[in-house]
């Protein structure tokens, strides 16, 4: 049983009178033991999936299930237990830091608030949390301001991580940082994940960080996933033509079949009202068919492909 799965997620925007769907048809499901990554160009609805998942907007249409049990039609206790379960790291979630409270404040007051633990408990907790992501004793008195992006960075995971979630879902949580510093937080993010039951949704647009650390993997456009499988299968042989792209597009990652490739580009706004595939306006597979009909999620080769070549 999946920890967490969605099943038909909907969510449409309306823009002036055009209903422009956000997400649609969106099934993942994510276990304790996934390191999965979602991953999309910026404005493929990859947060609208964080927000829906978290229960911060609620989807036209579609279920969310935590535990077989659907968010929306949750008890209070319930309810209580399945935002305790769920950790939520945000790409500028430092900028939510309390700027008049202490590090190890911030960072232990999710579990005053919900555990009734000694204050020996509490603060044996916190200071482990906050070494384990790499944060020293020494900073516990600090403040947000007097640490730097990184460091507000580890502290709003620490926090995050404090209840110890079952799932943490991150949403470009790095993306502000360098490389070297990005590197150095997944690791501790890794090693925090091998010594506890806890699954990670990890929302991106970085193919390299996800080829890293991923083990599952669903490729995103424009609202629709359209690739989703087992990353290293995907990164082997990726099938769909929007996959293609995205991982020829990798600086230094070279596939054995890489042609010419058109480079990635924003995506035309227009393609969202495209009646049939999205991707038709920047494809060099499409077909006929593929100009008034939705391709459906096939089943191909271990994984699941939307594409009329299929
Ligand atoms: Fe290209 Fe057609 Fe596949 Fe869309 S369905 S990606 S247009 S071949
Ligand atoms: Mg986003």
């Amino acid at each position: 049983m999946a920890v967490l799965k969605t099943l038909n997620l909907n969510k449409t925007f309306k823009i002036r009178s055009l209903k422009i769907f956000a997400v649609e048809d969106f099934n993942i499901e994510i276990d304790t033991s996934d390191f999965f990554a979602l991953v999309g160009e910026s404005g493929s609805g990859k947060s609208t999936v964080a927000k829906l998942l978290m229960r911060l907007s609620k989807p036209d249409s579609g279920r969310i299930l935590f535990k077989d049990n659907d968010i929306w039609q949750m008890n209070k206790n319930d309810l209580i237990n399945f935002k305790q379960s769920i950790g939520l790291v945000f790409q500028d979630s430092y900028a939510s830091l309390n700027p008049r409270m202490k590090i190890m404040d911030i960072v232990q007051e999710p579990l005053k608030i919900h555990k009734k633990f000694s204050v020996n408990e509490i603060k044996f907790r916190t200071i482990e949390i906050l070494k384990n992501i790499g944060i020293d004793e020494i900073m516990l008195e600090r403040y947000p301001h007097q640490l730097s992006g990184g460091q507000r960075q580890r502290v709003a995971i620490a926090r995050a991580l404090i209840l110890e979630p079952e799932i943490l879902i991150a949403d470009e949580p790095l993306s502000a940082l360098d490389i070297s510093l990005q590197a150095s937080i997944l690791n501790q993010l890794i090693g925090i994940k091998k010594n506890r039951e806890m699954g990670i949704l990890l929302i991106t647009h970085d193919l390299n960080i996800v080829r890293a650390v991923s083990n599952r993997l669903a490729v995103m456009h424009l609202g629709r996933i359209v690739e989703k499988g087992q990353t290293k299968d995907i990164f082997r042989e990726p099938l769909h033509p929007y996959t293609k792209i995205l991982l020829n597009s990798i600086p230094g990652f070279h596939r054995r079949d890489r042609k010419k490739i058109p480079k990635i580009s924003t995506e035309d706004k227009s393609s969202w009202n495209l009646k049939g595939c999205r991707f038709f306006n920047r494809c060099d597979y499409k077909m006929d068919i593929c100009r008034d009909n939705i391709p459906e999620l096939k089943t191909i080769e271990g994984r699941k492909v939307r594409c009329f070549l299929y």
